[in-house]
């Protein structure tokens, strides 16, 4: 079956494969650096990631940008509030961020870019929106005029004819569904951080980051775009209004767009006291990998309710998923090779990719993983396992954890982490092709210090934890 997503543009399902030299073009909507990200947030940044696991699996390349809004209202008020700079205040939470990312191992797009790095870009291109007459402007601010694109409200289907009066609004977010004139680019206000630009002072509104990022870095069109459901309307809605009256091409092929989280059941709210970031619940002892493993196991297209209940539940599947691979690494297993396990496990694997390939049907590949693993310990149990049905076995798990990686778990404090080791090896490997013997000592010792020891052999170095 050939890999499909559903669009939010076509509400259809639909084949998927770039449009260009098997390099997917990707841009997803990133974080408002003005806290720390709470769970909800990080439901659609899992989802990306699965996202782009799975674009990998199909052999594709991916050219991926995530923007980090580093100016909006709330960064302008909370900064103030602390009495910060925008900058300073804005960087702590953008490490906060990176932090929670690669906790939960999310992996880096390929671009991660800040807005106030391309302030520039995006004055000219208001000024390219207005010599096309699609702006005009009031008290030294901006507006794009939506009723200057007549494609308005096909991302979130609403049906505005009749309706777009000229009606306008000033601030970023707004829920209700009314098509009103957005800011571009907003006037100084007493007391606030403001560019100097080619369209004078001010600062620009959320909207036109993403369309001027996304163009800059991916082109005119791209293969997908996705967020978080509350993103389509009036955010995703507006950047294709500007991004296609800039460039008179349809801005993204696909739309893509995670539905909300919502906790025990209820929706997240501080007043509720169910808001959670990552770091609340890490903070109550969870390992991340189930928070990944929980965040994942929902497709992306359903509401997920997240509850401690399933957060155990994460825990023990994981577990147990740890101990069938540990089973079949250490198991001792006759000669040959059970063909009937050999067709079990290619179906398991079939059964996986598939369940991926349509639209990122998580839960449906964890349950072809899981009676894989209830099928394969019972041939163990029963001694109908052999030798050369291992490593297809392994494989199997393998593939399946090259999406969800949760097999390895997350270093406690103070141990050093498998990957941390190797990549300590590679220097010293490097150091010593480079025969920086000093080096290369030096790191073995501060391998020592944390209780690893190598041994160097033909086929190179091997390592294990000293015993204590
Ligand atoms: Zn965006």
């Amino acid at each position: 079956m050939p890999l499909r997503f559903y669009n939010t543009l076509s509400q259809q399902v639909e084949d998927f494969a770039p449009a260009r030299d098997n390099t997917v073009r990707m841009y997803t909507c990133g974080p408002t650096v003005y806290s720390f990200a709470h769970i909800g947030n990080f439901r659609t940044f899992t989802f990306v990631d699965i996202l782009r696991k799975c674009l990998r699996a199909n052999g594709f390349k991916l050219d991926h940008v995530m923007n980090i809004t580093d100016v909006d209202d709330k960064i302008i008020r909370n900064a103030a509030a602390e009495h910060k700079d925008l900058k300073e205040y804005t960087a702590i939470y953008t490490q906060a961020f990176l932090e929670d990312c690669a906790a939960l191992r999310l992996e880096r797009p390929e671009h991660l870019v800040p807005a106030t790095e391309h302030i520039d870009e995006m004055a000219a291109a208001i000024a390219r929106l207005t010599a096309s007459n699609h702006t005009y402007q009031s008290d030294g601010s901006v507006y794009f005029r939506i009723a200057t694109f007549p494609g308005y409200g096909k991302l979130s289907h609403n049906d505005f004819s009749g309706n777009i009066a000229g009606a306008r609004v000033d601030v970023d977010e707004y829920e209700k569904a009314d098509a009103r004139d957005f800011a571009l680019w907003k006037a100084p206000k007493e007391g606030e951080k403001y560019w100097d630009t080619a369209i004078g002072p001010g600062r620009p509104g959320w909207h036109i980051e993403c369309s001027v990022m996304a163009i800059e870095y991916l082109g005119e069109t791209l293969d997908i775009h996705a967020g978080g459901i509350d993103l389509v309307f009036p955010h995703h809605e507006n950047e294709i209004a500007q991004s296609e009256s800039l460039t008179g091409k349809p801005f993204s092929r696909f739309w893509m767009h995670a539905e909300f989280l919502m906790v025990e059941g209820q929706k997240m709210s501080k007043s509720l006291g169910n808001y959670f970031t990552l770091r609340d619940i890490l903070g109550r002892g969870y390992a991340p990998e189930a928070v990944r493993y929980l965040l994942a196991s929902v497709p992306y297209r359903k509401a997920l309710n997240f509850t401690f209940d399933g957060l155990q539940s994460a825990k023990t599947a994981i577990e147990r998923l740890r101990n069938f691979k540990l089973r079949l690494e250490t198991g001792a297993f006759a000669d040959g090779l059970d063909q009937s396990l050999a067709d079990r496990t290619a179906a398991a694997q079939a059964q996986f990719s598939d369940a991926m390939d349509d639209d990122l049907n998580t839960a449906e590949a964890l349950a072809a993983i899981f009676e894989y693993v209830r099928d394969v310990n019972t041939a163990m149990d029963a001694g109908e396992m052999r030798s050369a049905n291992r490593g297809p076995a392994l494989a199997c798990l393998a593939r399946f954890d090259k999406v969800f990686d949760v097999l390895q778990p997350t270093a406690e404090s103070g141990e050093m982490a498998d990957s941390e080791v190797e990549s300590m090896i590679a220097a010293r490997h490097d150091a010593k092709q480079a025969r920086n013997f000093a080096l290369a000592d030096q790191v073995r010792a501060q391998l020592l210090e944390q209780g690893i020891i190598l041994e160097d052999t033909k086929s190179g170095t091997r390592w294990k934890r000293k015993s204590s």
